[in-house]
């Protein structure tokens, strides 16, 4: 499986927004070049801006682990900001908090080196996301 880069999965989380935002966003990415740290910058202002129409534990955006596949790395536990994931007692890694996701956020699953990290279709949940 293809690994996302960062980059990639910030695209994916302004797919809905209004067009004079992403272009203000994909200037400022432009002008931050490969400096990681500003880009995570320009990501969590358009975070800041971001709305939801219903609470969040109403929205069913989050990740799914396939525990067949998994290979209990912790890659996505300690990748994750969030905490969405934790570590059971018997060392499988489980999503114990997915209302911690960040609404459109993959930025876990490119990294799983199994392909065992899946999201439902972001399509479905654009109606959920405004932005200020
Ligand atoms: S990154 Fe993938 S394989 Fe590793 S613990 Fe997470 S889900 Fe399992
Ligand atoms: S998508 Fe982002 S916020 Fe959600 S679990 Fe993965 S890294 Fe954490």
């Amino acid at each position: 499986m293809l690994k996302k880069s960062a980059s990639l999965a910030a695209w994916a989380m302004m797919a809905n927004m209004p067009l004079r935002l992403k272009a203000e966003v994909a200037i400022k990415m432009l002008l931050a070049g490969s400096d990681e740290q500003k880009r995570r910058e320009i990501m969590h202002g358009v975070g800041e801006r971001r709305r939801l129409t219903v609470p969040r534990d109403k929205i069913q955006w989050h990740p799914s682990i396939d525990q067949k596949a998994c290979k209990r790395c912790k890659i996505c536990l300690n990748f994750c900001p969030k905490g969405v994931y934790s570590e059971e007692s018997d060392g499988s890694i489980a999503v114990t908090h997915p209302h911690e996701c960040v609404m459109l956020c993959t930025g876990c699953e490119g990294r799983c080196p199994e392909g065992a990290i899946s999201f439902p279709d972001r399509r479905d949940f654009y109606k959920y996301i405004y932005y200020v």
